[in-house]
């Protein structure tokens, strides 16, 4: 009998569009974490940048992954979390000002390949809403600058984050009739799908749609998630889903769970999950214009 050479992979491979690898709950086991998403077929990985310390460290750390892990890719992002929105505005860095540093980490690398994670964050509060909105649309006018895609967060604050990138959609990129920007870990009800999907936006669904205790509004949002706007992530090591079996002992989210995330998603898109997955890979590499090598 003939061997077939070609055995063409069963699941689709991904990309987690959201990993906070510098997190030192992560950085302590990153062998064990590469290896299994590679075994899990997450074949690549963007990851986060939420100020503009760690921002330049995520940088770093990317680039030298790169070398250590083959088979595997990865970008970052480089950006201000509204969280750090006034930490940033009362300190100088290594390059200058906030921004001036945010700027520096995008002209390092071809592989920083969004701005953010920015955004606003009305829950928490850790900054206070007028400078979250002053750093928020210091980032919008960097992204329309570097003509690059955004990568927003944002939490009880809808109105005034759909007014602020109304004001700069015409000259922000876009992708395929789409603006070049995801809402990173979505997790709000359907009327706000509808006013982001409006906008353009494509929506990052991660495992807080396993949540049972406060997903009910995300999972009947997603029934209305076209499959040209979806993207999936891990946020890991936060948001670790509630449906994996056997529970991880240690707690902790990794890109090697997204395929469970896609499972789930899937169920409550009523759709089947390769399908999912081969959409959310081809928008994640439309968005970022990225492809996996
Ligand atoms: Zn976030």
């Amino acid at each position: 009998m003939e061997i077939n050479s070609q055995i063409t992979p069963i699941h689709s491979p991904m990309i987690d569009i959201g990993v906070n690898l510098s997190n030192p709950r992560l950085m302590k086991r990153l062998e064990e974490l590469m290896t299994k998403a590679l075994e899990a077929n997450v074949q690549g990985m963007i990851l986060t940048g939420t100020d503009p310390k760690n921002s330049l460290e995520t940088l770093e750390f990317m680039q030298g992954l790169e070398q250590t892990f083959s088979g595997l890719n990865f970008w970052s992002t480089a950006g201000v979390h509204p969280h750090d929105a006034q930490q940033s505005l009362s300190q100088d860095f290594i390059h200058g000002t906030w921004l001036q540093q945010v700027k520096y980490c995008h002209g390092q690398s071809e592989q920083v390949i969004a701005v953010g994670e920015c955004g606003l964050d009305y829950e928490r509060n850790y900054s206070s809403p007028s400078e979250q909105r002053q750093v928020f649309e210091e980032q919008l006018k960097l992204a329309v600058e570097l003509q690059k895609p955004l990568f927003l967060h944002q939490r009880g604050a809808q109105d005034d984050f759909i007014s602020m990138l109304k004001g700069y959609h015409s000259d922000l990129p876009k992708r395929n009739k789409a603006l070049a920007a995801v809402v990173h870990c979505f997790t709000d009800d359907l009327s706000t799908l509808e006013r982001l999907l409006d906008l353009g936006c494509y929506i990052g669904i991660t495992g807080w749609i396993a949540d049972e205790r406060r997903a009910e509004n995300l999972r009947q949002a997603v029934t209305q998630l076209p499959l040209n706007r979806v993207l999936i992530e891990t946020d890991a090591p936060y948001l670790l889903p509630r449906t994996l079996r056997p529970k991880p002992k240690n707690g902790l989210n990794q890109p090697a769970y997204l395929p469970h995330i896609a499972e789930q998603l899937a169920f409550y898109m009523q759709i089947n999950v390769e399908t999912l997955k081969k959409a959310a890979l081809t928008n994640t590499q439309t968005l970022f214009e990225i492809e996996l090598g």
